[in-house]
């Protein structure tokens, strides 16, 4: 979301005329997107804001506008702490000194042949260790017309692949009153002429419907690809953090995908050392992914978010030292997992969209969104390849060019 955000903001500076400044002392405007999910990324912006103090001391011309999950609803407090910051702006907003004509809806100029598209803000949730609702509020969707419209306009120039984003997207179009569902949109999406692949992150287990896993299956253009956070492996826990399902849901849920979909790649979040969450609890967690070995987890150690129910109501009691230890835990056991899902392609041939280069060879994602990086053939930036599976990682897959596709 934050990378999606960001590419539409320099969209609107763009159109107005600015181009990126080859260092930050050579810009008229310095733009900070700040993320605050995790309390390491609040205090990263933090660093970025006394780093930018000393920069404004010197160029006191140029203007520092802060935006995204940063700023809450109340910016007096932000303007006391960083006075040296010219705006404060909510995610989504505006600053008022741009003109009118940038605040249309302006399509992001694709760097690449992949392009984030967001489709709702906000979240009504309030799982209990999360500060989203507080920062971006109530969920508001885009209207279908909008997104397809986007949609169109990056294909036309290039984009091949696109990935929906919102903080959940099972949501989508529930506040919009002809109430489209993503199932929709997707189907919408599915018949535009230059688009070859579409995603979309995140869902919740307790919102995605059968609707969606037929539409996932059915549709050419959709991967067979998901992010379904789990959080948690013991129930306790799921109810403490307010996530609306239980384990034995959730692994039906998973059940029906794979039912669906034979090839699908699944990922998912997980968050170690909740309050309260004890050995055993944890156990639970950490069966559950050696029972329903995702593709990838990402997992990450509790940190209290001030102002949530979980920060205002439980004591942060799991030592530190024993978030570490459940966290290197989950790495290691996925590490496994992810090297033996990535082994079974080995001697397989996949089709591969290429977006880049890394040391001397092509690379560029499968359907089910694996990293590959393959030798052969040129000129190949943008296109869809097949690649021969030679040497896999947990990471990666690595191979050599088969052959190109027609497009
Ligand atoms: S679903 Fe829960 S974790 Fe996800 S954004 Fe909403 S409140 Fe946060």
């Amino acid at each position: 979301m934050n990378r999606a955000e960001s590419e539409r903001l320099a969209a609107r500076f763009s159109a107005l005329g600015y181009t990126e400044a080859p260092r930050i002392e050579a810009a008229d405007i310095v733009v900070v997107n700040s993320c605050v999910v995790r309390k390491h990324a609040e205090d990263k912006v933090v660093n970025k804001l006394h780093n930018l103090k000393a920069l404004k001391r010197r160029l006191p011309y140029i203007r520092i506008v802060l935006t995204g999950c940063f700023v809450g609803q109340d910016t007096a407090e932000l303007y006391k702490l960083f006075p040296y910051v010219d705006d404060f702006l909510k995610p989504g907003e505006l600053p008022d000194w741009l003109p009118e004509a940038a605040c249309m809806s302006v399509a992001p100029i694709p760097s690449a042949v992949s392009a984030f598209v967001p489709i709702i803000q906000g979240c009504n949730n309030f799982c209990t260790y999360c500060i989203v609702p507080y920062r971006r509020g109530r969920e508001k969707s885009r209207h279908v017309e909008e997104v397809v419209c986007e949609v169109q306009q990056l294909t036309q120039r290039g984009v091949k692949e696109v990935t929906l984003v919102g903080q959940n997207v099972d949501s989508y179009g529930n506040d919009l009153p002809s109430k489209p569902n993503l199932a929709y949109l997707l189907t919408e999406l599915n018949g535009i002429d230059g688009l070859m692949r579409l995603r979309f992150l995140t869902n919740h287990p307790k919102d995605m419907s059968a609707v969606l896993i037929d539409t996932m299956a059915r549709l050419d253009k959709i991967c067979h690809q998901i992010n379904l956070p789990v959080q948690s492996g013991d129930d306790t826990i799921l109810h403490a953090m307010h996530r609306g399902y239980k384990v034995a849901d959730y692994c039906a849920l998973i059940a029906r995908l794979r039912q669906a979909m034979m090839d699908i790649a699944i990922t998912t979040d997980v968050i170690v050392g909740f309050p309260g969450e004890s050995d055993e609890q944890f156990q639970n967690t950490y069966q559950l992914l050696a029972k329903l070995k995702f593709d990838a987890v990402h997992v990450a150690a509790y940190s209290p978010r001030s102002g949530t129910l979980a920060a205002n109501n439980f004591v942060d009691d799991v030592p530190l030292v024993t978030k570490k230890a459940r966290l290197a835990a989950v790495e290691l056991l996925q590490e496994q997992i992810a090297g033996d899902i990535n082994a079974s392609f080995l001697g397989k041939t996949l089709e591969v969209l290429v977006d880049g280069t890394n040391k001397g060879r092509w690379q560029g994602r499968t359907r089910s969104d694996k990293m590959v990086f393959f030798s052969g053939g040129e000129n190949l930036q943008g296109e869809t390849v097949m690649v021969s599976i030679e040497k896999t990682s947990s990471w990666s897959l690595q191979g050599k060019l088969y052959a190109k596709q027609s497009q």
